[in-house]
């Protein structure tokens, strides 16, 4: 199918005011840091660099811990519930406010298209802020257990999938139930997480209350061995996340961990088969693959895989490859170099195993790290692209006969973070919501959330949920005060 011709429609960027350096964001400012480094932080849809950011010390840390604990024991530690969220709506309103910035930073440095920055990432985190600010002041009402309160302070790290989605995720249930914060975004996208500080100051949060430190993996691991910190939330590879694991171990501290997935997004033969490939299509392509809940393994019924194969491959031939901040752009720039050459690897492991390989045609730009949507068909569950996260927009297709062959192969996998039913039969739906060993099942849809519902995994997916009344639990302890 061709093509139509769509004239470019570029957002602007003007919006954005980026500045050549930053500092850290530490008690309420920015500041130099103590004995750290710099870095760049690119555009990888361009090469170019946006700015220079800094690499937090293990000074650094200290200072924000310290400064974390200062606004703990100080007026945060003693303002109502009430009053912290105002707080939380306040920023949740600044976030809608300044929504274009916002989404054409995010675009810029992570790569993602302006569609899904503007009408997914920055509304989602907005709604997370809401969400939360009315929860701050009915803790005691949330079926959280008897006298809720705050661990005190959370260290928190962030990948670089969804930056300032995560980062929500992270901070306002944290803040709702009276905590403080020291936050490390990922390295390759740090700068949402900056202009965000700039939201803090403008909400006039009081210093010290969250603090955002950059870096690279050892300034997350100075926040994971830091004494003063109560509790861990970690978002990213499942490999860094039993290193955190094994670090905690003995100690006081709490964690929640949410780490990769490999979900299965099984098509049954009295699917809707238009909807179901949009399903897939939104399942593994939405945001390049990089998406720990991405529907990677499509698990389709043997009698109709001649016909998704067909009708999938014309879909993937329509999507527009290329610059994140064009408004017809479907799929973005892979995040980084090294992102790229592990797609890169797992996939060429994908041909040596002896799967088929099927590329869209489309023109890649110049510059930049992209990778064409991928689809392997003949893959076998023993395959490394069928167990291994990519975390790209590459589709591992496997088929079964019966329901329970279904289960069964989509339970294969090490991870337990998702999975998709794409039926006709509600009844169907139910038995193999119950049977898939995933913290999240959808059913014919794929990829929606909300703050309202909990995520998280089972296995090596992780422990503990986010979003919700369970979200909350993570972030307070319960009982008597002795
Ligand atoms: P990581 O798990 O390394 O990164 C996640 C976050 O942890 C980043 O902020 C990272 O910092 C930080 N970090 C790295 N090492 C440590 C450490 N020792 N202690 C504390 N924090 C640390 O993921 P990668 O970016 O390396 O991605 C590798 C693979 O992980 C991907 O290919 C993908 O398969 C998977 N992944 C899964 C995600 C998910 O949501 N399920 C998200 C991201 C990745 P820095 O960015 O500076 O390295």
């Amino acid at each position: 199918m061709a093509k139509f011709e769509y004239a470019p429609a570029p957002e602007s960027r003007a919006i954005v005011d980026l500045k050549p350096s930053y500092g850290l964001f530490i008690n309420g400012e920015f500041t130099d840091s103590e004995g750290g480094s710099a870095f760049k932080s690119i555009s990888p849809s361009t090469e170019e660099v946006l700015a220079e950011v800094t690499a937090a010390s293990e000074a650094d840390v200290d200072r924000a811990v310290v400064a974390a604990r200062r606004a703990f024991n100080g007026a945060w530690g003693r303002m109502s519930g009430a009053d912290r969220g105002k707080y939380l709506f306040r920023i949740a309103r600044i976030l809608q406010e300044r929504a274009r910035e916002f989404a054409v930073l995010e675009s810029l440095d992570n790569g993602k298209p302006i569609r899904e920055s503007r009408d997914v990432d920055v509304p989602l985190a907005a709604a997370h802020f809401f969400y939360h600010a009315g929860w701050a002041d009915k803790l005691d009402f949330a079926s959280l257990g008897s006298n809720p309160r705050p661990h005190g302070v959370v260290g928190q790290v962030i990948p670089w999938n969804f930056p300032l989605l995560m980062l929500s995720w992270k901070i306002a249930p944290a803040l709702a139930t009276g905590n403080t914060v020291v936050l490390k975004p990922a390295e390759t996208t740090p700068l949402t997480a900056l202009l965000f500080a700039e939201v803090l100051q403008q909400a006039d949060l009081p210093p010290g209350v969250v603090n955002i430190v950059t870096g690279a993996g050892a300034t997350g691991q100075a926040i994971v061995d830091h004494p003063g910190v109560d509790k861990l939330a970690f978002t990213g590879s499942t490999g860094v996340g039993k290193m955190i694991a094994r670090s905690i171990a003995g100690t006081r501290k709490k964690a929640t961990l949410e780490l990769g997935g490999k979900a299965a997004n099984i098509i049954f033969d009295d699917a809707p088969i238009d909807q179901a490939v949009e399903g897939i299509v939104n399942g593994i392509f939405f945001n390049q693959g990089h998406v720990c809940c991405a529907g990677s393994r499509l698990l389709v019924q043997e009698s109709i895989a001649d016909e998704v194969d067909r009708r999938l491959k014309r879909r993937l031939s329509t999507l527009r490859v290329g610059d994140p901040l064009d408004k017809n752009t479907d799929v973005g720039a892979i995040n980084s170099r090294a992102q790229l050459e592990r797609i890169t690897e797992l996939t060429a492991a994908g041909e040596a195993e002896g799967a088929t390989r099927w590329e869209a045609e489309c023109e890649l730009p110049s510059k930049g790290f992209w990778f064409r949507p991928t689809v392997f068909t003949g893959v076998s569950q023993t395959h490394r692209i069928a167990q291994e996260e990519i975390f790209g927009p590459v589709l591992s297709v496997l088929t079964f006969r019966t329901p329970h062959e279904a289960v069964a192969k989509a339970n294969n996998t090490p991870y337990g973070l998702s999975a998709g039913v794409w039926t006709e039969k509600g009844s169907r739906i139910l038995w193999m919501a119950d049977q898939l060993k995933a913290g999240v099942v959808w059913a014919n849809t794929f990829n929606k959330f909300d703050p309202t519902s909990p995520f998280g995994g089972y296995k090596e997916s992780g422990y503990g949920r986010e979003g919700g009344r369970h979200g909350l639990a993570a972030y307070v302890t319960t009982g008597d005060t002795k």
